[in-house]
Parts: C-alpha cells; structure tokens; sequence
C-alpha cells in the first residue's frame, strides 16, 4: 500500500448496459469527481458486465492496483446482479444474511405498501466479514469490505441511490488522502466559447495547482476551476481569487457560481430579490420556459404561469394578439412577438411578460423566414423591447436556445435594479 499521501483509487462500473452502450456510465465520473475533492486520485475506470467470473478479476485487479476500489451496480434482486456473489467470491468468504438490512427492506416496501418478494432478500446478504452500508434511497443496501490491503465499498447502480450512499456511508469511511482537489465552475451567457476563452486568456490555464478550462453544454459556457492544494482552506483561497477576476471580466455575462448556476435560477434569483413577477407566452418553445423556470425550487414566489399559445387562434383569444397584425406579419413577426408580452403580462397580471415566436424547424422556413429566425420579446413596466434573432441547431438546440434568449433580456434589466 502506498503512503496516505498518494492514495489511490480505481473505480468499478458493472452492468451489460454499461458495456453495451445502451446506459452511459455517469458513476464513475461523479465517483472520481468525489474522491478528488478528498485527495484521492482516480488511476482508472473499469466497466465490466453482469459476469460473475468477469467482475471477480475485475474486482481482484483493482485490489491489487488501488488502496480504495468503488464499484457500483449490480445489487439488484434479480439473478443477472451478481456483484455480491462476485465480492464474496473475491473476498473467499461465504454470503450471510444481515438482519438489520432484511429489517430495512422490509420497512422500505411496507412504507410504500408494496408486497416484498422473496427475491429482495438477496439483497440483504452481505460477504462475511464485510459491512452493509445503508440505503436511503432504495431498497438495496451497499457493501464495504476489505479486499488484500484494498478498502472496497461497493454501491447501487442507480445514480440517485449511488449519489446519496457515497455521500452519507463512503465519504465518512475513506482514508484520509493528503490534499484536496477543489472544482468549481462559473456559468456564462452571451457569446460564444471562444469569444469568452479569448476574453479571459490571461486566466485559462493547465499548469500548476490551478487548472481553467471552458467547457459548453446546454446553450451555456462553463468555466471550470480546478485548484489543488494542501489544505481545504488553501484550495478554496486559490479557486475564489480566479473566480473573482473571472467575474470581473466577464461582468454581467455571468449567470452565477456553481453546478447549479443556470439562466433560470439566475432569473429567479433576481425575481426574488427585486419582488417582481413573470408571465410567459410560448409559442414554438411550446412552454419550455415555463418548464425551466418552474424546474428552480421556490419558483411560485415569482412565475405565475404562461400560455403556450401554439395556434394563431390562441394568440388571438387567449394574448389579444389582433387578427390583423398576425394575418399581415404572419405569426413569427416582430409586432407578434411584441403583442404577445404585452397580453401574457396584461392578463395574467405579471410585472415582466416574455414572449417566444419562432421557426423550431426541421420544415417550414422560407427564404424570407429561415428556420432559426426567432423573435423574443419583454414587456414590462418601461415598455416592450422585441429582439430578432437567427439561432443554429437542430429543433431542440433552436428551443432551448430560444427560451435562453428571451430570458437574458429579463436577467439583464432586473440586474440594473
Ligand atoms: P443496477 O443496480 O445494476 O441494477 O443498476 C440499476 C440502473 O442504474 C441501471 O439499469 C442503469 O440504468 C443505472 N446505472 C447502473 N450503473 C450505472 C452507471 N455506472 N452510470 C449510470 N447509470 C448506471
Ligand atoms: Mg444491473
């Protein structure tokens, strides 16, 4: 085993799902996230499939190879789950019932009035010699054992059970590695990657204790802080001093620190804080802003609803679009897009009304109305702004960076409150 200054991690996915390309193996990358924060480096990943002789060497390599070896998947109750079996195989040791793990199954089914079938017992057998570790999420508890000089903790596939055991059983039991690697992220809106990476040059970097890079997914730029150091303290310090000169550069680009940082909790945030509300009318992203806005924990204290006023006869009765401004512009107009903030806020009773037109595609552009022409509108309390915009992607990428569109007009003005 190596000195605790180095410890080392090899991380285990098992399931013929994994190896088949059918599930993507997000565990391992959450898994490795986790253990960098507590200073224990990833050396490797496996993924092997429900083969009970497969995971036995799998699980012996890694023994070998790492001082912990995390592996999820496979403690399901049903016959193609042989995780247990393979650790206890491994291990050398015969399975034994635990009947505090029975006892929380039980209860598990009995909470949700289910009928437990004979089948869930297997899941409270652990090798001799190995501890469960409890489930707070599900019915299968977890393991952790010693395998040669290894600590093994073997957890659910399922990532929401895996996420919650990791965090409340394994984290308290890991040897304490020497340093911590910090990641933090800053999440931007307003121009494209490249742009933000020319912007902030002189603060990207791979060397060193710190590493800032940029990544892109869902319509935002990610920033990404990675600062390794000795102590929590030390690597905190480190990542906070870039954040703040990042901020600083990029200004009100920036949507806000953190996994969690998105353009609809920056919005509903600043909704918040000002004490205004919103009302939204849909049309080709179909109610996809009223969906993000009301994905953020607390959202009735601001959004009060929204029209997806798909047809032009419900932009006509339901906003007041007028006939003829619709019949003489066509649906995906300026004067459309402007009319129908000023009906969803008018009579849903909103502070701030945002409206959504557009041509999502695959059909129905033309050369005068491409598909990806797409026109936002706010109407608030100091009038209507329409913004014309010629959005790239395919149908969902055009919605979603629609509904982006039309929000960070809302997010800019209440930010000058
Ligand atoms: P299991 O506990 O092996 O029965 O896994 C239950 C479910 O969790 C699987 O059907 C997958 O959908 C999911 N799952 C298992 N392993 C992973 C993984 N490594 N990453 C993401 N999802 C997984
Ligand atoms: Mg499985």
């Amino acid at each position: 085993m190596t000195s605790p200054a180095n410890l080392r991690a090899r991380i285990l996915s098992v399931g013929n799902e994994l190896t088949m390309g059918q599930t993507v193996d997000t565990n391992s990358a959450y898994l490795a996230q986790q253990l960098a924060g507590v200073g224990i480096e990833t050396i490797g990943h496996e993924t092997v499939g429900d083969n009970q002789p497969a995971i036995v060497q799998a699980l012996r390599r890694a023994a070998e190879l790492a001082d912990v070896v995390i592996v999820s998947g496979g403690l399901g109750p049903t016959p193609d789950d042989v995780t247990r079996q393979a650790l206890a195989e491994a291990m050398g040791a015969p399975l034994e019932l635990d009947e505090a793990s029975l006892a929380n199954i039980e209860a598990y089914f009995r909470k949700r009035s289910r009928t437990m079938t004979p089948s869930n017992r297997v899941q409270a057998m652990v090798p001799k010699g190995a501890e469960p570790l409890p489930n707070t999420r599900g019915t299968a508890p977890g393991i952790a054992a010693k395998l040669g000089e290894a600590q093994v903790f073997v957890l659910p596939g399922v990532p929401y059970e895996m996420r919650a055991m990791f965090e409340f059983a394994v984290a308290p039991r890991l040897p304490a590695g020497r340093g911590v690697i910090l990641h933090r992220i800053v999440r931007l809106f307003g121009t494209g990657e490249s742009n933000f990476a020319e912007m902030l040059r002189d603060l990207l970097t791979d060397a060193g204790p710190l590493v800032v890079g940029t990544t892109v997914a869902a319509g935002l730029v990610s920033i990404r802080v990675h600062s390794r150091a000795e102590t929590h303290e030390q690597a905190e310090r480190q990542a906070q001093k870039r954040i703040e000169q990042i901020l600083q550069c990029v200004g009100e680009r920036a949507l806000g620190v953190g996994e969690e940082a998105t353009m609809e909790s920056a919005v509903g945030a600043l909704l918040r804080k000002t004490g205004k509300t919103l009302a939204t009318a849909e049309s080709c992203t179909g109610g996809l802003v009223g969906q993000m806005m009301t994905a953020v924990p607390g959202a009735s204290e601001y959004y009060l609803g929204g029209v997806v006023s798909y047809a032009d006869r419900v932009k006509e009765e339901q906003l007041g679009v007028p006939g003829d401004v619709l019949r003489q512009h066509g649906a995906v107009s300026e004067p459309v897009a402007k009319a129908m903030a000023i009906g969803v806020r008018e009579r849903l009773g909103a502070d701030y009304g945002i409206a959504i037109t557009g041509i999502a595609g695959p059909a129905g552009g033309t050369d005068e109305k491409p598909v990806g022409l797409v026109y936002t509108a706010l109407a608030g309390p100091n009038g209507t702004a329409v913004e014309k915009h010629l959005l790239s992607g395919d149908r969902p990428m055009i919605r979603l960076r629609a509904a982006l569109a039309a929000l960070n007009p809302l997010r800019l003005q209440l930010l000058k409150q």
